[in-house]
């Protein structure tokens, strides 16, 4: 983390009505459908008027006493601290939170993108960029209460969202909190940002809470996924049915007349050395699944972290040919709203 998001963070933590100490803190194609007018956003406040905001915590909270929020299916009780493959208990523990300004355009706008970091992950890649956090737990414990107001703090910035980094394990606590930060204010739509390792039924509990779906597919072949990301054999199967159940709930991504998003899907792919994510596949997967207008955002930033260098076929950057040839496959396929 550079200084300069050090230093953020620590404002953003520092100037809350809650506060975690420094130690802990250190831790386009371009985007063309502009949304309907008539709308209201985020939807998530439909579903608080409604009253079906609490039936849904209810149905969350109560998954947490045998757990099987994400594919892992641990069956753990985390309400009495027990801990599954990821690590957690139904303590939602948060690293950072800060305006982001290096994700995808429509995400940023000028204001920044609300980024909250949650500690731990249950996909666990042996190529984590975020390790610290996501394998290390780096980060701290707090309340739901204190969520909110981390939320409605990043609106006071100036966030055009809230920006959920590695969600799916706290998605009970998360809801919760969106509770509280609605009747404190909350406008502004939130993102998941997911790996997308996911169950059906944990994204149906989100349907018409979250406007705007960022998930990173990572593996196409089972047994590759099984070899970088702890056994899941199962993450291709799972992930391929999240991403259209993303599409299926918010649809392709739409902006306002500032180009800011406001609902939709953002799908990224990390390339990997080797053709180890399955690029190739991927994208046909895309666009035999979903619309051309998909907003695709292929990446090039692949390089070796955390146990990375222990796995000869990821210990080195992607090479230009590889992401070239990734950019002509997703031409070759009539994807056409391509991250730039
Ligand atoms: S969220 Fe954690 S405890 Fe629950 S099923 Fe997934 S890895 Fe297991």
């Amino acid at each position: 983390m550079t200084r300069r998001l050090f230093l953020r963070n620590s404002l953003i933590f520092a100037s809350s009505s809650f506060f975690i100490s420094s130690e802990h803190s250190r831790a386009s194609s371009k985007a063309s459908l502009v949304e309907k007018e008539t709308r209201k956003y985020p939807s998530y406040l439909e579903l608080e008027e409604k009253g079906i905001l609490s039936q849904r915590i209810e149905e969350l909270n109560s998954i947490y006493e045998s757990c099987h929020l994400c594919p892992r299916n641990c069956r753990v009780n985390r309400i009495k601290d027990e801990k599954g493959k990821c690590n957690s208990t139904a303590k939602v523990k948060v690293s950072s939170a800060f305006p982001h300004f290096g994700e995808e355009a429509p995400l940023v706008g000028k204001r920044g993108s609300g980024t909250i970091f949650f500690s731990n992950c249950g996909l666990r890649c042996v190529f984590c960029q975020n390790w610290k956090i996501n394998i290390e737990g780096e980060g701290v414990e707090i309340s739901d209460e204190r969520l909110a107001d981390m939320m409605i703090r990043l609106q006071k910035m100036g966030c055009h969202n809230v920006n959920l980094v590695t969600p799916s394990h706290y998605v009970p606590n998360i809801v919760n909190a969106l509770q509280k930060a609605i009747r404190k204010g909350l406008h502004i739509p939130l993102v998941y940002n997911t790996a997308p390792y996911e169950t059906l039924e944990t994204l149906q509990l989100l349907d018409g809470i979250i406007d705007i779906y960022l998930p990173d597919f990572k593996f196409m072949d089972p047994e590759n996924a099984a070899k970088y990301s702890g056994e899941a054999y199962n993450y291709p199967y799972f992930a391929k049915i999240a991403i259209k159940e993303m599409h299926r709930q918010v649809g392709v991504l739409q902006v306002n007349r500032q180009r800011i998003a406001v609902r939709g899907l953002i799908i990224r792919h990390l390339v990997l050395p080797n053709n180890i994510a399955g690029t190739d596949k991927f994208l046909k997967f895309v666009a035999e699944n979903l619309p051309k207008t998909t907003y695709l955002n292929i990446m090039r930033q692949y390089r070796p972290e955390y146990k990375a260098f222990e796995y000869p076929k990821l210990s080195r950057r992607l090479k230009r040919s590889e992401y070239i040839k990734a950019l002509q496959l997703a031409n070759k396929y009539g994807l056409n709203r391509l991250d730039s």
